[in-house]
């Protein structure tokens, strides 16, 4: 078997000063977000409307996640809430999110 040679010629390419400033826990808090989100359970049938777009949510295809406080939104919405810098809080409520229901 011939050794590939490509391998040397990205080892080259590596920029090891890049690698030197990467942070330490490289997590960032879109995959935070995201996990947060996937963690909290889908609602299929989800009545009245989602309070952060205001659309209800029949009109959509988008899934539908309840946060641990009880309170239903989109799945896209939920996240780009997180994302904005609202911490981790309900947009209703304002209480702490978690990905676990306490339901
Ligand atoms: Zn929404
Ligand atoms: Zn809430």
């Amino acid at each position: 078997m011939p050794e590939n040679p490509l391998i040397p010629d990205i080892a080259q390419r590596f920029d090891l000063d890049e690698a030197i400033t990467m942070p330490e826990n490289p997590k960032t808090r879109l995959e935070e977000v995201a996990g947060m989100v996937c963690d909290m359970p889908e609602v299929d049938q989800a009545a009245g409307s989602c309070s952060v777009c205001m659309e209800s949510f029949g009109k959509s295809e988008e899934i539908a996640r309840r946060v641990s406080c009880g309170h239903v939104y989109h799945h896209n919405c939920i996240t780009n809430w997180l994302l904005n810098g609202n911490g981790d809080s309900c947009p209703l409520c304002r209480r702490e999110i978690s990905g676990r229901s306490m339901i």
